[in-house]
């Protein structure tokens, strides 16, 4: 039997259970697959959680997850942890943004489509990505964000947004908590999935500022994602992947 490693004491044990959880319910979702993470700053530190490179989505546990500065450096995990692949598109947007304390990152081909086309951008449709009515940049640069200077790159192009999309490859996803950054995913692609199906049917009419403002006079986001969280949680309660002694 494989010995998993113990979470260090005086960790942040639940918050290491967010991002765990968070993970494995995009997982389940189909919005994440063998790539993408999702991180997670640590309070008071510039250093934030993220799961190691090789550590399957669907399986993370607390205990797998590394501590990384800024620049991508892991400063704790479990021995022999390598950081992702990317770890330095959230160090370098959780750098610049200090109103940001989580970020997801996956590579959800239906979302994509829409940087693959000419014309078609994705657009604000449905009425829960009013969180994205400042814009969805598209970083024009499809590669790896392998590095620091790729990540501030990718951050530059995010500005003062919520989401990105980087062109033929992936989804960017800022928020206040790992619960805002799961609810935010999770509305980011059904959002791209509503206006795929509304241009099958013909032209697409995307929510004006009007609409936006009418919705936002009723909406209050903090109910809205602990609602989320809570039936997400307990779908991953019923179906076995995130214990029910996690208390998240
Ligand atoms: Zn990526």
């Amino acid at each position: 039997m494989t010995q998993t490693p113990s979470v260090p004491p005086n960790s942040d044990l639940r918050l290491r259970m967010k991002v765990a959880a968070a993970t494995q319910i995009l997982v389940d979702q189909g919005i994440m697959s063998y790539s993408g993470h999702v991180s997670a700053r640590l309070p008071g530190r510039d250093a934030f959680l993220i799961q190691p490179i090789d550590q399957p989505r669907s399986g993370l546990r607390p205990e797998h997850l590394l501590i990384c500065d800024y620049d991508g450096k892991v400063l704790e995990g479990p021995d022999g942890g390598a950081p992702p692949a990317e770890v330095c598109l959230h160090g370098e947007i959780l750098r610049a943004r200090s109103d940001v304390n989580s970020v997801a990152h996956f590579h959800h081909d239906l979302t994509n489509s829409f940087t693959l086309v000419e014309g078609v951008p994705l657009r604000v449709v449905k009425n829960h990505a009013v969180r994205w009515k400042s814009g969805i940049p598209v970083h024009t640069d499809p590669a790896h964000v392998a590095n620091s200077a790729l990540g501030r790159a990718v951050a530059g192009t995010l500005g003062a947004h919520h989401a990105l999309q980087i062109r033929a490859h992936g989804q960017v996803i800022t928020a206040e908590s790992v619960d805002a950054a799961l609810c935010d995913s999770i509305h980011f692609v059904e959002n791209a999935q509503a206006m795929h199906n509304a241009c099958v049917i013909g032209r697409v009419l995307p929510l004006s500022d009007a609409d936006m403002e009418s919705f936002e006079l009723y909406f209050k986001r903090g109910p809205h994602v602990n609602k989320l969280w809570r039936f997400y949680i307990e779908g991953a309660r019923a179906k076995g992947f995130v214990p029910g002694d996690w208390d998240i």
